[in-house]
């Protein structure tokens, strides 16, 4: 068992590293306070490449895989995790759709361009009615000739007003459940899309979550993704790597957070003496440390079986379930660090809190992974 990155990975490591602590996190401070979407920290991660990782080369990608995807996450979300959620979206949900379930000429006409940020992709599973329970969902798709006509309304889209294609599922058979769903690729551009009410969130702020509305938006059969009524197993496949995504971006911001109160810890004076001297702070201290390790190394395992091509669902949701909590507690704790510093804007931490309560609630909440862990074991 080796558990070393190649000296490529910890090149990418770095490169991320300096990239993110140089042009994310200024940025990250305004997108938050005015409520923007971080256009331009998007952009440049284009210019680095970071919105082809799923993409394999010969369509123009950087093809970084599971485990190269989540080193570049970790270093994103520990500079902003609004940028860190677009691009976690963009890659895991967008592109890997098209590129595991696209047929080659869709992945001819669309990875190329989702790979150099020509266009920016989303996923639209989650419906007002359906959110845990995905396979309830009731957004419509009717055959009409060679097309389809799609009609409804999805909830909680991830940069759906500025994106210019989204992965949506809709119902192409009203008797079937689970196996009446197919998935479908639509250009923001064309007639009958709509984004709606943008959600006023605690966290995110940066990342624009919006309500989508789809008005008899007609489809060609050629953008339907891999086969019809087969779209649900293609949403769950995929959220089995997104959560890997997630799992970073809860790594990425419970890091943050323990070097925000490292740092405070060992400036700020009480009673004569740094608080970093006192047990009751070396204790949380170290319990975020080691939860932030925990996290990465289930995380990581996930990302290396993904890689292999192995089985990695319950891996997937361990690592999830993991870093998520890893985050929460880690800002909770580092609030706490900072006293009533750690409650205002002037310092970070206070951003990270809002942030990280998000990672136990999407791309399945706490409870949902559980179940899926449970059920892999339990077969219930
Ligand atoms: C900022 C943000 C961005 C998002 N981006 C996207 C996106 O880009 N695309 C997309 O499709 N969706 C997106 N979502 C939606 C997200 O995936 C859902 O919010 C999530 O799956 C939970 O669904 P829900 O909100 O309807 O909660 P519900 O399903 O109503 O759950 C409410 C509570 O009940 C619990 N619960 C539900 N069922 C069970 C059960 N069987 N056992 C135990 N407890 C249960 C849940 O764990 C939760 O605590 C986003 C959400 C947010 C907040």
């Amino acid at each position: 068992m080796d558990f070393s990155l190649s000296e490529d990975q910890q090149m990418l490591q770095q490169a991320a590293r300096e990239f993110a602590q140089n042009e994310l996190v200024d940025r990250a401070v305004v997108a938050d306070r005015d409520e923007v979407f971080v256009a331009d920290s998007v952009r440049m991660c284009a210019e680095m490449g970071f919105l082809g990782m799923a993409v394999p080369e010969a369509h123009g990608g950087s093809e970084l895989g599971a485990l190269g995807s989540s080193l570049v996450l970790i270093e994103l979300n520990k500079a902003c995790a609004s940028t860190g959620t677009t691009i976690s979206v963009h890659n895991s949900l967008a592109c890997e759709s098209i590129a595991r379930f696209g047929n080659d000429e869709q992945q001819a006409r669309y990875l190329p361009r989702l790979a150099s940020g020509e266009m920016l992709g989303a996923y639209a599973l989650s419906e007002a009615g359906s959110g845990s329970d995905a396979g309830s969902l009731v957004c419509k798709a009717t055959q009409d000739g060679e097309d389809w006509i799609l009609d409804g309304t999805k909830l909680w889209i991830s940069h759906g007003s500025v994106c210019d294609l989204v992965v949506v599922f809709a119902r192409t058979d009203a008797d079937a459940r689970t196996r009446g769903i197919t998935a479908f690729v639509i250009e923001s551009a064309w007639d009958g899309y709509k984004s709606g009410k943008q959600e006023l969130k605690m966290g995110l702020r940066g990342s624009p979550t919006v309500e989508l509305h789809l008005d008899g938006v007609r489809v060609p059969a050629a953008n339907v993704l891999g086969e019809v009524n087969k779209g649900f197993g293609i949403a769950m496949s995929l959220l089995d790597g997104g959560r890997i995504g997630i799992a970073s971006q809860g790594i990425g911001i419970a890091e943050a957070c323990l070097e925000a109160s490292i740092k405070y810890a060992g400036e700020r004076e009480q009673f004569g003496k740094p608080l970093a001297a006192f047990g009751a702070i070396q204790e949380k201290i170290a319990e975020m440390a080691t939860r932030v390790d925990a996290a990465k190394l289930l995380t990581w395992r996930a990302a290396w079986l993904k890689d292999a091509g192995e089985p990695h669902g319950r891996e997937a949701s361990m690592a999830k379930l993991e870093a998520s909590r890893a985050a929460n507690y880690g800002a909770k704790e580092a609030v706490q660090i900072h006293g009533g510093a750690g409650y205002t804007r002037d310092f970070p931490v206070e951003r990270y809190f809002r942030d990280a309560r998000v990672t136990e609630i999407y791309e399945g909440t706490t409870e949902i992974q559980k179940l899926v862990i449970a059920r892999s074991y339990l077969r219930a």
